[in-house]
């Protein structure tokens, strides 16, 4: 990759020079309190004296904003952007939900800082939905019906989230990152498929979900009730903004056998990965007795497909994307 080579003017040096930016602390009081700012300032490569570059003062004053609200703990615009997106509710109405003035968010959506208290308001219903409901019933008559009834359905169905784990939030949260199309059907064979390496190669499961045996394949019921209405659709579920930016609660270990996964199975539709499931011990096992299209739900032990993925992770050494495609390889080559 070449850099760009950045030029302009310097009055120090009277004529177009080469600069490069880099960051400087710099000391700020705001209400009687010292804060330290890094900024970014241009420096001419010739006598090493600042310039003044057009649209760097804009980006100090955001970078100073950004960084004041993170001092003091305050939500960014991007934050109430994201409560707007997740409770399907507009600047104003949410406004009068959290028991503001009508123009309070509006202004802070335009740049005004917001104060502690409103701050932490906007926080808590940010990361849980039945705060927002309680939010919502106390400030009803404020919203028409339509807008506190959208919003009010959006809060139900985020809370509807957190049937399932923690952790598996967060799996699922990184596989919509680095996948772009996710069926309901893709998912769950990819959470198999990553419970299955995972629990071959660090000895436990990697979430506390069990799989039951339905007619295609391995499934997480719970998971399969939080899609359901996307049915043979990619999910775009936009209750999952609720989780961006807490990938970071996985371990390495964790986003390493996610990422194995994804860039090998990840590459298959959901039908091609149902046809590998049904090869593998575990799931033909507990069909045992079971015709082709009866329904069955029998538990897939996590013990039973730990087991299995030990003996293709000696076969295949499936710690690797190499060693992952010729077990898939080796699968889709049987005839089912
Ligand atoms: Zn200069």
């Amino acid at each position: 990759m070449t850099e760009k080579v950045r030029r302009d003017f310097c009055i120090e040096c009277r004529k177009e020079t080469e600069y490069f930016l880099q960051k400087k602390d710099i000391v700020k009081n705001i209400k009687d309190k010292e804060y330290i700012f890094a900024i970014t300032v241009a420096v001419c490569a010739e006598c090493g004296e600042e310039m003044s570059l057009p649209g760097l003062i804009d980006k100090n004053v955001q970078e100073i904003d950004e960084q004041y609200r993170t001092a003091e703990g305050l939500v960014s615009m991007d934050d109430i952007e994201r409560l707007m997106k997740i409770y399907k509710i507009g600047k104003t109405p949410l406004s009068l939900a959290l028991g503001f003035g009508e123009v309070t968010i509006p202004r802070y959506l335009e740049g005004q800082m917001p104060s502690k208290e409103y701050s932490d308001i906007i926080k808590v219903t940010l990361s849980s939905p039945a705060q927002m409901k309680q939010k919502l019933m106390e400030n009803r008559e404020k919203l028409t019906d339509a807008a506190f009834r959208k919003a009010f359905a959006a809060a139900e169905s985020l809370e509807s989230l957190f049937s399932v784990s923690d952790k598996m939030l967060r799996v699922i949260a990184y596989i919509f990152e680095k996948l772009e199309e996710v069926t309901p059907l893709m998912l769950q064979k990819l959470l198999y498929f990553i419970q299955g390496v995972y629990s071959a190669l660090y000895k436990r499961p990697i979430f506390a979900e069990d799989c039951r045996a339905w007619v295609h394949g391995p499934v997480y019921p719970e998971v399969y009730e939080l899609f359901r209405d996307f049915k043979y659709n990619p999910i775009d579920d936009a209750r999952f903004a609720l989780l961006e930016g807490t990938v970071d609660a996985l371990t390495d270990d964790e986003k390493r056998v996610i990422g194995l996964v994804v860039n090998t199975f990840g590459m298959y539709g959901g039908k091609v990965l149902e046809r590998i499931t049904h090869n593998e011990a575990p799931w033909i096992e507990a069909r045992k007795g079971y015709g082709d299209s009866i329904p069955s739900s029998e538990l897939l032990p996590k013990e039973r497909i730990m087991k299995y993925y030990i003996l293709i992770n000696q076969k295949y050494g499936i710690d690797t994307e190499d060693g992952l495609r010729a077990y898939i390889h080796d699968m889709l080559g049987k005839a089912s």
